[in-house]
């Protein structure tokens, strides 16, 4: 596997942060630009693996490193019934010979959600249905927990969505892969960088890598998820913000070179949420036609849906209005379709 940019700045990370060999993985992701919308750049996580992208399986390199050198074998983690984050866990589990086993809460259902229920189970996954997302934390919870009591190593307790300390590391990791495609004249320096935020590992991560790189770029967290879980915040400045701290702290702690820097505020908005956790919006439906319909100067051809993308894709429109310099669509979605196809025709 290629030395990741992170480790390119800071050497001595290197031996501290395993990085597991998944197969396919593509990582540096292009970047490209629309030849339609002045000033709009597109960052292609949809293709960090060539059988499942997203930025699910960015953040997986780093969970299953530290699985493989703790010697786990199985994963236990939660999301929707259509959850992008299980079907990477599933696919890439089976490749790399972990057992996974993934909780499902109750989403709206649709084409995506469907699809992605086929694939997790296709690929081997154990899939457990627990009904609210209240229900299911909780019962995540309670597994840890009884695995702790008894003295279990071999499962590791992956929270909805990859959110980790790995998860954010990966996207530290992946702004200075951006710096670097920068420092190459192969992309603009972002006035802004958009993305949408559900766990928050994706957010927290872009924020910090920008601080912790010296860009000026502003990053923006698009909520797609709810801010409270029965009386727990899930999704708030402040999660985000605990979140950038624990992952600072560790990278601190592993004395890998990291100079201490300063955490900036995250920038996390509200207004594009609606009716709720993939419950499509008004805004999102038609942000997410405009975006059909860009061509991109590399002439590929990338995806989108209404739980995550769309939301971030009418906050996107909002800001290109106003913006004067470019804004970077940081485009989380896988858009590689291989295993829909295999799934048809199961
Ligand atoms: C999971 C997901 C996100 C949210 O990323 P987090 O790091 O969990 O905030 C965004 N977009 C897509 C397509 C996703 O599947």
């Amino acid at each position: 596997m290629s030395l990741s940019p992170l480790f390119n700045a800071y050497p001595a990370l290197q031996k501290r942060i395993p990085l597991a060999d998944i197969p396919g993985q593509q990582i540096p992701t292009p970047v490209t630009h629309s030849l339609d919308t002045p000033q709009l750049w597109l960052k292609h996580d949809d293709l960090t693996n060539a059988v499942y992208g997203g930025n699910k399986s960015r953040k997986l390199a780093l969970i299953f490193g530290k699985m493989q050198a703790e010697g786990k074998n199985r994963l236990l983690t939660f999301g929707g019934t259509g959850t992008n984050h299980g079907v990477a866990c599933a696919v890439h589990s089976k490749a790399l010979g972990i057992d996974c086993e993934i909780l499902l809460f109750d989403q709206p259902e649709s084409e995506s959600v469907r699809k992605n229920r086929q694939v997790m189970q296709r690929y081997g996954a154990t899939l457990r249905y627990s009904g609210s997302l209240l229900n299911t934390v909780l019962r995540f919870y309670t597994l840890q927990i009884r695995d702790r009591l008894l003295r279990r190593k071999q499962t590791e307790y992956l929270f909805a969505g990859g959110s980790s300390l790995q998860g954010v590391i990966a996207f530290i990791d992946a702004v200075f892969e951006l710096r670097e495609q920068i420092e190459r004249g192969e992309c603009p320096l972002p006035e802004t960088i958009i993305c949408p935020v559900g766990s928050s590992a994706t957010l927290a991560g872009l924020t910090l890598g920008v601080a912790l790189a010296g860009l000026p770029s502003r990053v923006i967290g698009v909520r797609v998820a709810p801010t409270y879980l029965g009386p727990f915040p899930a999704c708030t400045v402040a999660t985000v913000k605990q979140l950038m701290q624990q992952t600072q702290q560790y990278l601190l702690r592993l004395q890998g070179g990291i100079p201490p820097f300063n955490i900036p505020q995250p920038v996390l908005l509200d207004q594009y949420y609606g009716e709720g956790y993939g419950v499509a919006s008004a805004a999102g439906n038609q942000a997410e036609q405009w975006f059909r319909k860009q061509r991109w100067a590399d002439g590929l051809t990338v995806q989108s849906e209404c739980t995550y993308t769309a939301k971030a894709l009418a906050a996107l429109r909002d800001e290109l209005a106003t913006a004067s310099g470019p804004v970077l669509y940081w485009h989380t979605l896988n858009s590689v379709q291989g295993i829909y196809s295999e799934a048809e025709a199961v």
